[in-house]
């Protein structure tokens, strides 16, 4: 998923340990040949050739990624959305040429990009395109739904307390036994601001982190896409969410980050056991 990630855990021995967070690491591996856009051969790379109109089988992974990136899409109003694969694709092209798509390119991109594209039978476990050229991208939710389940694979080697920190997203398990307060975390928002947090049994993310991004004609885009345009944000925001797990906290990063403070209100509305905190600089 294009970022470190560390396990730390708590076992009766280092056997226990190894075969815990072995078994935890593969199913990493496992999620990313399913969820990754970057990997050809993933299931994601796959069905982004998959004939429109027709139903394709899914895995259960990818048909869990769907319905968990659907919530969080519908109470952004679209704002979260897993299904601008050819937008992402097209921007990461401008960021490296440094040049804003054409309009005519960036107009088709658009039109093979919003969940609405994709409908899921649940019960088969199968999906269909509306149109064909649409491409998942799950890079703002994927981490969390991997940290959720390489805990849950933890927790089945009767592992307990642990955290795992990919690439800055934390998920904390069960505090360590020596510190009953919880898991001390420190965490950066990119925007300058740093936070001591404790966490037993949640998930802290933050996005809108300000080392990716390019400057065009003056202008500064992120790597997080705006729907509404197809364009990178130009707002300089930076998320971070604290949530029961993590790939609500990830996929609710990326949202605040589109909708900034006012108009995420209404999206916590509908995930009351998630807190946020939205910096904005100029
Ligand atoms: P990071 O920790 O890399 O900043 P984020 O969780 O902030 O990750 O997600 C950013 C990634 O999400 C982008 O690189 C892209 O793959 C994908 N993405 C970009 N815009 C959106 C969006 N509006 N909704 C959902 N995913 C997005
Ligand atoms: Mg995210």
């Amino acid at each position: 998923m294009g970022t470190p990630c560390r396990i730390v855990l708590y076992a009766p021995d280092e056997e226990a340990s190894v075969r815990a967070s072995r078994d935890a690491f593969e199913r990493i591996v496992e999620l990313e040949s399913v969820l990754s856009d970057y990997r050809q051969d993933s299931e994601v790379s796959r069905l982004s050739r998959a004939q429109a109109g027709l139903w394709h089988p899914v895995s259960s992974d990818l048909a869990e990624a769907i319905q968990l990136s659907r919530s969080v899409h519908e109470a952004s109003h679209g704002a979260f959305d897993p299904t601008l694969g050819t937008l992402t694709k097209l921007w990461r092209q401008s960021r490296s040429d440094g040049r804003l798509p054409d309009p005519e390119t960036l107009g088709l991109a658009r039109s093979r990009a919003g969940l609405h594209l994709v409908e899921i039978d649940r019960s088969r476990r199968r999906i269909r395109f509306e149109r064909a050229g649409v491409r998942f991208d799950f890079g703002g939710v994927g981490k969390g739904i991997a940290a959720d389940e390489a805990m849950t694979v933890l927790r089945r080697h009767g592992v307990r307390a642990a955290l795992i920190d990919f690439g800055g997203d934390l998920l904390a398990g069960h505090a360590p036994p020596d510190r009953p307060d919880g898991w001390r975390v420190s965490v950066e928002d990119g925007l300058g601001t740093r936070r001591v947090l404790l966490l037993t049994n949640q998930a802290v993310a933050t996005s809108g982190d300000l080392e990716q991004f390019v400057e065009i004609d003056g202008v500064r885009y992120s790597h997080i896409i705006d729907p509404r345009t197809g364009l990178g944000l130009t707002e300089r925001r930076a998320a971070t969410v604290i949530a029961p797990n993590a790939a609500l906290a990830d996929a609710l990063a990326s949202a605040a980050c589109v909708l900034g403070e006012q108009r995420m209100g209404g999206v916590l509305a509908a995930f009351p056991e998630a807190a946020i905190s939205i910096q904005t600089s100029e």
